[in-house]
């Protein structure tokens, strides 16, 4: 029998630890920090070994094979010394892929893939049977040993793509890259975006590449890299001759001479960054052959995904405003952009080491009061303490909240898009931005 080893007992890795078994491999499961009660339980319940708050050696470096979650950095010495005993590492997608035939569409970036995947499986749902899996919900692994979908969306991340082998998604898309996790990645940008890249390794010349033109980085890596993919690019400022662009608020996307025209008009999503999810999104169901009628739409009643600029209650006509996912510049620069009216403007956390920069013009223009929320506020009121006439600083929401409350006019916006991580006061950004509307509902 096959030793199958999982280092970590989280969600990818107790789906793992399922179909390994059911495919009849011996099971482990290693996990150096506590393994929650739940999946304690299932891994109990089907009587799977394993282990928490240690590594046991012994029972992990006889394995065949070792699926790795993404959260486990290599520079481990467990995983070295795994590696160095020439044991097989993999993702779940991997492991997962040698067990499905069916059509895998595959997101990455460092923003976007959580709004382009949940609106791709939006729009394919409603005529494919198709489950949406990856970094949201029930893990890949579990839901083909559960439901065996005839296709999958899925979210992922570059930790999954560090450790695939064969994974080949029939399309892939690729929404955009900026500099993220670079701890992970020995602090070489470069080596950042070649993780990304991988998503299109193992496609032919049959598989679709859908990637957004409009970025440099993505253009510049691939003039200088051939890959084999039917590559679809989209872009919001250029007219694409194979793929989508966008023109007087329409969508238009060729494929083979097909085209459809989208209007966007109607999307209840907001944002230019959201066109260009839109488009990301339609251009994987012009492939699958989605009717023109549902895709349209299914785009115009696509509510959003909850902390990514979701519109939490109106209050004296001010608008709050919920983007705590926003943990990067990058993303608060699309939720800034979009603001229409004068924003209170609640940011700040873990600065993962951010500039700025590119923010100004937005603040200038648009931001009349800013509360800083974080334990260390120092680079905040260094890059914007004389843009703005207000700049407060807090470590509880409920009060931010309230100085926003103070601070707003009708017909203004208050915006939680922190630009930073959420460790500092926050157990995740999901808890940030329940906090936040927990906030503004008790106004
Ligand atoms: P991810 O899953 O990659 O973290 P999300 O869809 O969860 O991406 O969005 C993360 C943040 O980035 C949100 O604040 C969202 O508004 C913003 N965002 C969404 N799509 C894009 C995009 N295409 N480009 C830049 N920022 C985006």
């Amino acid at each position: 029998m096959k030793r199958l080893v999982i280092l970590g007992g989280g969600e990818s890795g107790v789906g793992t630890a399922l179909l390994g078994k059911e495919k009849g491999y011996e099971v482990f499961v290693s996990d150096k920090g506590k393994i929650k009660e739940k999946y304690k339980n299932v891994l109990l319940n089907n009587e799977i070994e394993f282990e928490d708050g240690q590594h046991t050696e012994s029972k992990i470096l006889n394995a065949h094979i070792v699926m790795k979650s993404p959260g486990i950095p290599d520079k481990v010495d467990l995983v070295i010394q795994i590696r160095n005993a020439g044991i097989k590492v993999v993702s779940e997608i991997e492991f997962a892929s040698k067990f499905t035939n069916a059509t895998l569409v595959a997101i990455t970036g460092s923003n976007g893939k959580t709004t382009t995947a949940t609106l791709t499986h939006h729009l394919l749902k409603q005529d494919l049977d198709v489950g949406l899996a990856g970094n949201i919900g029930d893990s890949f692994a579990r839901q083909i040993l559960d439901k065996n979908y005839e296709n999958y969306v899925l979210e992922i991340s570059s930790f999954q793509l560090d450790d695939i082998i064969d994974f080949k998604p029939k399309i892939a898309i690729l929404t955009n890259i900026t500099p993220d996790h670079l701890d992970r990645y020995d602090y070489k940008f470069e080596n950042y975006i070649a993780s990304k890249f991988r998503i299109v390794e193992n496609q032919t010349d049959e598989d679709y590449f859908i990637y957004d033109s409009d970025e440099e980085v993505i253009e510049e890596w691939l003039q200088n890299h051939s890959i084999q993919s039917k590559k679809l690019p989209f872009s919001l400022t250029n007219v694409i001759e194979e793929g989508a662009y966008y023109e007087n608020n329409k969508i238009i996307i060729t494929i083979d001479n097909n085209q459809i025209i989208m209007p966007t008009k109607n999307l209840a999503l907001e944002g230019k960054h959201n066109i260009k999810n839109a488009m990301a999104a339609s251009t994987v169901a012009h492939i699958l052959k989605i009717r023109k009628q549902t895709i349209r739409e299914s785009l115009e009643n696509f509510q959003g995904v909850e902390h990514r600029l979701e519109h939490v209650l109106k209050i004296n006509k001010v608008q709050y405003i919920n983007d705590s996912k926003a943990t990067n510049v990058n993303a608060t620069y699309f939720a800034l952009e979009s603001m229409d009216a004068p924003t209170v403007w609640i940011v700040g956390g873990v600065d993962k080491g951010n500039d700025y920069k590119e923010l100004f013009p937005f603040v200038n223009e648009k931001v009349k009061a800013i509360i800083c929320l974080g334990v260390d506020n120092t680079k905040l009121f260094e890059a914007f303490g004389n843009m703005v006439d207000v700049i407060i600083e807090t470590e509880y929401m409920s009060e931010a909240v309230k100085i926003a409350y103070k601070v707003a006019d009708a017909g203004e916006n208050v915006l939680l898009s922190p630009a930073c991580a959420s460790f500092d006061l926050f157990e995740n950004y999901e808890d940030r931005g329940r906090q936040f509307k927990n906030a503004v509902r008790n106004l």
